[in-house]
């Protein structure tokens, strides 16, 4: 073949080339339609600063609580998907003598992050909530420690009340890229919202009064859903630091789950507050509830007990069309990290164990002192 022929040759197969690609691309973008997004939600609960598998008051191993073993279901529930998230959904700071110790005896030193946070921060949660404990310790603790978790911490329901707007940041659009069933890339907003019991203003008077107010979390909600919509979020997940139970709702409601489930825009809720298991027995006589897929009315809920003892887990499938991410199926469940018996059924993160090994032993070696 002559030069000038092989050059002529090369050209057009050049000029082939780049029209093909550029058709395949053209139609990459525009059949967007019935792309299936497969995406895991994980959550904790009510860590009450159980991060470690121990009874500080009998002085021994306890395999049935502990951030460090919920860690080993985080580690797995992840390598079993595509996509996910990781939330907390509050009462995370206080309720054992670590907690106790830290604010009591040791104090939080500037600069300093909280061991719950830290965990929280190894762990890589997308975002937090607080719950109505958090509160316990006076704003200008919560205020410190809040400098330490590296993810979005969010609440809608609790307001200045000088300034009458959000004491803390009421929600936030989370962009994250997920893989579909084709393996294509898509960009998602997921919105996340945060909502905590209005009873603070009741039990911790002493530490709120006149600083901040608590709003109703239905009607908060209402109020915010819209705007995370206008802002772009393709689906929306509320960190509800509240229980489930189908009382007439009014606005002191503390456990308002079962109303939040009727706001349409709400696609999926992370319970907490009354330690319970949901799906679980307790549950299943809960008018409109499907204990088997972990529905209350037709929506995703999940409530993973306390003290870290389960992982909850919702496995959504979202479908786009005409650019619109819908939940088309959901499953809830929850995961436990030891069985009847308290035998574990899941290791210890070791590494998530040396991380806050210096404050639990520091409480222990307290504890010891004090002849406990
Ligand atoms: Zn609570």
């Amino acid at each position: 073949m002559k030069k000038k022929n092989l050059f002529l040759l090369l050209f057009i197969i050049t000029v082939i080339w780049t029209l093909f690609t550029s058709i395949m691309n053209a139609e990459n973008n525009t059949v967007d339609n019935n792309r299936i997004i497969d995406l895991r939600i994980l959550e904790t609960t009510d860590i009450h600063a159980a991060l470690v598998n121990y009874d500080y008051y009998q002085t021994k191993t306890d395999n049935t609580i502990g951030l460090v073993k919920t860690s080993g279901l985080i580690h797995h529930a992840r390598s079993e998907a595509v996509n996910s998230l990781l939330f907390d959904v509050g009462d995370h700071l206080k309720g054992n003598p670590l907690g106790e110790y830290l604010v009591r005896i040791k104090g939080i030193q500037k600069g300093k992050t909280h061991p719950v946070y830290r965990a929280f921060n190894y762990l890589k949660y997308d975002a937090i909530t607080i719950g109505n404990h958090e509160l316990n310790y006076g704003l200008k603790f919560l205020k410190t420690v809040l400098k330490g978790p590296k993810m979005p911490v969010v609440n809608a329901n609790v307001y200045s009340a000088i300034e009458n707007k959000p004491y803390f940041k009421p929600y936030v659009i989370l962009k994250r890229t997920m893989v579909d069933k084709q393996g294509a890339n898509h960009d998602i907003n997921i919105g996340v919202i945060g909502f905590m019991p209005p009873q603070i203003m009741k039990w911790d008077k002493a530490n709120l009064d006149g600083k901040v107010i608590a709003r109703p979390i239905v009607e908060t909600a209402k109020e915010y859903v819209p705007i995370m919509k206008a802002e772009g979020a393709d689906i929306i997940i509320a960190l509800a630091h509240t229980g489930i139970d189908s009382e007439p709702y009014h606005p002191e409601t503390e456990n308002a789950v079962y109303y939040l489930s009727d706001i349409q825009d709400i696609d999926v809720i992370l319970a907490g507050h009354s330690h319970s298991i949901f799906p679980g027995n307790n549950f299943k006589d809960l008018p409109h509830a499907n204990i088997n897929e972990g529905k209350i009315k037709g929506k995703p809920v999940v409530m993973a007990g306390a003290f870290g003892s389960r992982l909850g887990i919702i496995d959504l499938q979202l479908e786009v069309n005409a650019g619109k991410w819908k939940v088309i199926k959901s499953t809830s469940f929850t995961r436990p990290i030891a069985d009847e018996n308290g035998n574990p059924l899941v290791e210890t993160d070791k590494k998530l164990f040396r991380l806050i090994k210096p404050e639990h032993q520091e409480t222990v070696d307290f504890l010891k002192k004090l002849g406990i």
